[in-house]
């Protein structure tokens, strides 16, 4: 009798287990959400909560089709990244979490059309440093510097901007600015 309540108990604990390790797809903040507009906090301590963050991120930023993503994207008021080359073939695959990243160089030049999860369907071409060099934290909360170049360091800095509260429209001025807003506006009308 005992045994088969053990079993239960096993059971009853790996089912609650999966439901918690589900990931889930959470809703993306479109620009002008205010949240989008204000630089992010530094996470103190990597906990669950902040595992489970990642986890999310990484399953809806695949949900929409992205290569990167901050968590105020998704509401979440933190410097947390998440950046997925895979898909794409002008860069060799590269997977990221990064934590807290700050800039220590950056170089070069480079204009590159840009999408952003916040802004559906709108192209926007930015002119980025070629290279990049920051530090973060890992899942595992070690410090780590990497160094990118061409398309992932493009990603890095467009969800680095995210991190401090700037869209890629903060990248753009005049004119470019004003039509890339009107083509904007078009496009949110299109989706009501
Ligand atoms: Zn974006």
């Amino acid at each position: 009798m005992s045994h088969q309540c053990c079993n239960l108990y096993v059971d009853l604990k790996s089912h609650i287990q999966r439901i918690n390790f589900i990931p889930m797809v959470r809703e993306i903040l479109r620009f002008p959400h205010p949240i989008l507009k204000k630089p992010t906090k530094k996470v103190d301590v990597i906990d669950r909560e902040i595992r489970e963050l990642v986890r999310d991120m990484f399953e809806t930023m695949y949900h929409s089709e992205g290569v990167g993503l901050a968590a105020n994207q998704i509401g979440v008021d933190l410097q947390v990244m998440v950046i997925d080359t895979t898909p794409r073939k002008e860069s060799p695959p590269l997977k990221l979490v990064l934590i807290n990243p700050e800039v220590i160089h950056s170089e070069g030049s480079l204009n590159y059309k840009e999408g952003c999860l916040s802004f559906p369907g709108l192209v926007v071409e930015v002119e980025r440093n070629s290279k990049i060099q920051f530090k973060a934290l890992d899942l595992e909360g070690e410090e780590r510097t990497y160094e990118l170049e061409g398309f992932p360091a493009i990603v890095f800095q467009h969800e680095m901007d995210h991190l401090m509260g700037i869209t890629f429209l903060d990248r753009i001025k005049g004119l470019k600015k004003r039509l890339a807003l009107e083509r904007y506006a078009k496009l949110q009308k299109q989706r009501v």
